[in-house]
């Protein structure tokens, strides 16, 4: 029998800077610390592959993530690749995603990555208007994401990303569709617009109780999302996923396997697995996972058993954020299962979720609602 598609995400740690709204885990970039985590993590990959993996089984997507994996030489990105290469089976048709920041990476650095087998670049332009990336304290320049694009389709990449995000303190209505009409000009492949989010304990956070940034505005990123689904449809890009938008046939893979229960290993600090109905993470301290590899021992901190019972609830929760959604039936046994058929029943009354008859997906504005939906589904 032909196993399930697994795929490998690769968790870069380091960034130049912290952005004022973000919470991930991460370092900041010094030299002998990623040279370091470069060497712990060839072993990792190596251990890891021997533990985890069944030998021959072929990985359809790597996604190598941060953090901001550009933050390294594309030298040791392109030594973490082949490393996977000796000891994992990539499909011949693997989907190879690096994240990078626009400002990190030269026309070489793409011409290396493009030469190694990376087939999908995705860039984080988070905004086209200088100002919105200075107000929320991300480095670098719009203009610094046009010349990226540029450079990467002449290096070869026919698959490239966007991350957008909305809301942003001082964007409006207008600045927001300016930026998606601006990205519609370098035809990416696929866009993901996010809606920002105020984590605890960051720059952002603080700055907006002490009145200096003011708090995302609901109703004006509600207006935000809308604008997105009607412009970037009107161009050809179909809404897969809450935040993802695609040109046909350029979903991306690897995030797919987290939104229909697939199984992915994580590797790097922080990263997540999903194996064999096992929940499994990584160490979200970059000493703690470097001595715990030249101690030849996995950096695993915590592991979870699913019940049948939870891995459907799981299926539910991040099916339902995809447009094609779920069977029906697997939401009414979810419902029955967790006890939690009246919510379910006034979820689908509120016209949050809709049903066809066969299948369940969150509706337009049940979109909006979509990390409350999954809390009440819990
Ligand atoms: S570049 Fe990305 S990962 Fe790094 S601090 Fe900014 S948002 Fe966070």
């Amino acid at each position: 029998m032909t196993p399930p598609p697994l795929g490998l995400y690769l968790h870069i740690p380091f960034c130049r800077q912290r952005c004022d709204f973000c919470a991930f885990y991460l370092e900041i970039y010094r030299e002998g610390r990623a040279e370091t985590f470069v060497r712990s993590l060839l072993h990792e990959i190596g251990h890891s592959a021997h533990q985890h993996v069944t030998p021959g089984r072929p990985i359809q997507s790597v996604y190598v993530g941060g953090g901001t994996p550009t933050a390294l030489a594309s030298t040791q990105l392109i030594t973490i690749l082949a490393e996977i290469r000796t000891h994992f089976a990539l499909a011949s048709d693997c989907e190879i995603t690096v994240e990078a920041h626009p400002s990190t990476i030269s026309e070489q650095d793409l011409v290396q990555l493009r030469q190694a087998g990376v087939t999908r670049m995705s860039f984080g332009a988070e905004s086209m208007e200088d100002g919105d990336l200075t107000r929320i304290g991300r480095p670098g320049a719009v203009h610094e994401t046009v010349v990226a694009v540029t450079q990467a389709r002449a290096a070869g990449f026919t698959n490239i990303n966007l991350d957008l995000m909305y809301g942003l303190p001082g964007q409006n209505l207008e600045s927001w569709q300016r930026t998606l009409v601006h990205c519609l000009a370098l035809a990416p492949t696929h866009l993901s617009c996010y809606a920002l989010t105020v984590e605890q304990d960051t720059k952002l956070a603080s700055n907006i109780q002490r009145q200096r940034s003011p708090a995302p505005d609901e109703s004006l990123q509600i207006e935000m999302d809308e604008a997105a689904q009607r412009i970037l449809g009107d161009d050809g890009y179909e809404r897969y996923e809450v935040s993802n938008y695609a040109q046909p046939g350029y979903a991306c893979q690897h995030n797919l396997l987290y939104w229909t229960n697939g199984e992915y290993l994580g590797l790097g600090p922080s990263a997540q697995s999903y194996l064999d109905g096992t929940r499994f993470g990584n160490v979200a301290d970059l000493a703690a996972y470097d001595t715990s590899l030249v101690a030849s021992c996995l950096p695993i901190e915590d592991c979870t058993r699913l019940s049948e019972e939870e891995q459907l609830r799981d299926a539910v929760i991040f099916g339902l954020r995809l447009t094609r959604g779920i069977p029906s039936h697997h939401l009414h046994q979810h419902a029955a299962n967790y006890g939690h058929a009246a919510v379910t029943a006034l979820l689908l009354a509120q016209q949050l979720i809709e049903e066809d008859g066969v299948r369940s997906r969150l509706s337009a504005r049940g979109r909006l609602q979509a990390d409350t939906i999954a809390g009440q589904l819990y």
